[in-house]
């Protein structure tokens, strides 16, 4: 019997229809249908009635679901496969994307200003957050759990998915266990303890209030926890970001350390391919992420100007400006379409236009940073993997085909251009400073004998 070739290559199949799974993925997509039932079984009353049954049906359903539908990863080749991509619903921004784009910031709208229409929700949390915190749960609660679950879920899928590259397997563990250790469970056990409740993974300029006048005197007064975080957050934010942004770029935090760019990595990992790579992307980038940075630190010295002169300069103004930053730039842009425009716009909504930490790094990543993408044009064929998976829309080919070095200040180091090259153009590489700008390889054609 004759069989077409390409059928044992799912790579070539870009023209396969789209959906078919195995009896193991469809009883894992199953388990995941199971477990949001029990969570909207919850939150339309059972929630209060029976926390503990619903609450273990909701985990065991999406984690086993999901590490089932894994097996569809561990299948196929190592890496990223091509094959029907572009006629997917979910990652083509189709109807399933739209779908999954408007509960994602319907969900953020609610948490922020409508937690009450989440109670019953809530409640399932209720036996965990007793565990760790000893009080009863509440929506940050929820939402953390959330946030740390798709985290290390999807963690699971990059490691599996990433599997040959060690790199991206060091990275993924990385990024699931400072959401996990830092940005969950240490938080919960200092409320436990009466503590503030003290996120030591996040830095000022990004964690925005945290070197406020209000913030300070609070710790300050709060005990040896307090105060040890205060010079933690000092310390991290003026010290060893640039030294570390200096050796290593900014990939050292944004994809390694900070939970929204884990949860980009992992959660946002199948929408990377939707980032927008035009030059005009790359200008309102360049604008907006500046434009916030700017905002923030006017704030900052306007509010510490305000604490010293008890108010006498623009005082109303500089606490309104606050409240306003606070809604604007700390819930809308980086909850509601930083996470709820990923089906749509790609993971990096957030970091690539919007977040002041990375503006930072950005800045000292492209002007004072040993960190670049070396390129091997020679052996580049122009296929566009590369800018295709960008996930912060940089024209990744552009460069490969100069042999120009990528000195980018949105690039997060996340090295999946590198990995999804068929021809090992692309190398992440830390080394001195004088030859970054190595400019585009020019050939000498008359040399060569090339005929115009
Ligand atoms: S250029 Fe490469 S390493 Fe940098 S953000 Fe894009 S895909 Fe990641
Ligand atoms: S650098 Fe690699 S992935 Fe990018 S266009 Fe060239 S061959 Fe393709």
């Amino acid at each position: 019997m004759l069989t077409n070739p390409l059928d044992s290559n799912p790579s070539f199949q870009l023209t396969a229809s789209y959906g078919q799974f195995s009896k193991v993925e469809t009883v894992g997509l199953a388990g995941i249908g199971v477990g949001f039932l029990a969570l909207a079984v919850a939150l339309f009353g059972a929630g209060t009635i029976a926390p503990i049954p619903l609450f273990a049906i909701f985990i065991t359903g999406v984690a086993g679901g999901s590490l089932l539908f894994f097996k569809r990863y561990s299948a196929r080749p190592a890496g990223i496969q091509n094959d029907n991509i572009f006629f997917s619903p979910n990652l083509w921004r189709g109807a399933v994307a739209w779908i999954l784009g408007v509960i994602l910031t319907g969900f953020y709208v609610l948490l922020y200003w409508f937690p009450g229409t989440m109670e019953h929700a809530i409640r399932i949390f209720d036996p965990l957050s007793w565990t760790l915190r000893d009080r009863p749960a509440d929506q940050w609660l929820m939402y953390g759990t959330f946030y740390t679950l798709a985290v290390l879920i999807m963690g699971v899928r990059a490691i599996i998915k990433y599997r040959h590259i060690p790199y991206q397997i060091v990275r993924s563990v990385s990024v699931t266990f400072f959401q996990l250790v830092l940005a969950f469970i240490i938080p919960a056990i200092l409320i436990r303890l009466n503590e503030p409740e003290l996120y030591f993974s996040y830095f000022w300029p990004l964690d925005f209030d945290a070197i406020w006048p209000s913030k300070v005197s609070d710790l300050s007064s709060s005990g040896s926890i307090g105060t040890f975080f205060l010079f933690w957050a000092a310390a991290l934010s003026f010290v060893a970001t640039p030294i570390l942004t200096y050796f290593f770029g900014k990939r050292w935090y944004c994809s390694w350390v900070c939970g929204c760019g884990g949860l980009a990595e992992t959660a946002g990992d199948p929408y990377r391919h939707l980032s927008d790579k035009s030059l005009k992307a790359w200008k309102i980038e360049r604008w907006m992420i500046h434009s916030v940075l700017v905002a923030i630190v006017v704030l900052t010295g306007l509010l510490w100007t305000n604490s010293v002169t008890e108010g006498a300069i623009l005082g109303d103004f500089s606490s309104a400006f606050a409240r306003t930053y606070g809604f604007a730039i700390g819930a809308v842009f980086s909850g509601v379409i930083g996470v709820g425009f990923y089906p749509l716009m790609g993971a990096r909504v957030w970091c690539r236009f919007g977040c002041p930490m990375a503006a930072v790094l950005g800045i000292i990543q492209k002007y004072f940073s040993r960190f670049r993408i070396t390129t091997n044009g020679g052996q580049c064929i122009s296929c566009g993997n590369c800018s295709t998976y960008c996930e912060m829309g940089i024209d990744v080919r552009w460069y490969a085909q100069r042999g120009q070095n990528i000195v980018r200040a949105s690039c997060v180091g996340c090295g999946i251009c590198s990995a999804v090259c068929p021809r090992g153009v692309l190398k992440l590489e830390n080394g001195p400073t004088d030859d970054r700008y190595n400019g585009p390889i020019l050939i000498d054609r008359d040399s060569i004998g090339v005929l115009d």
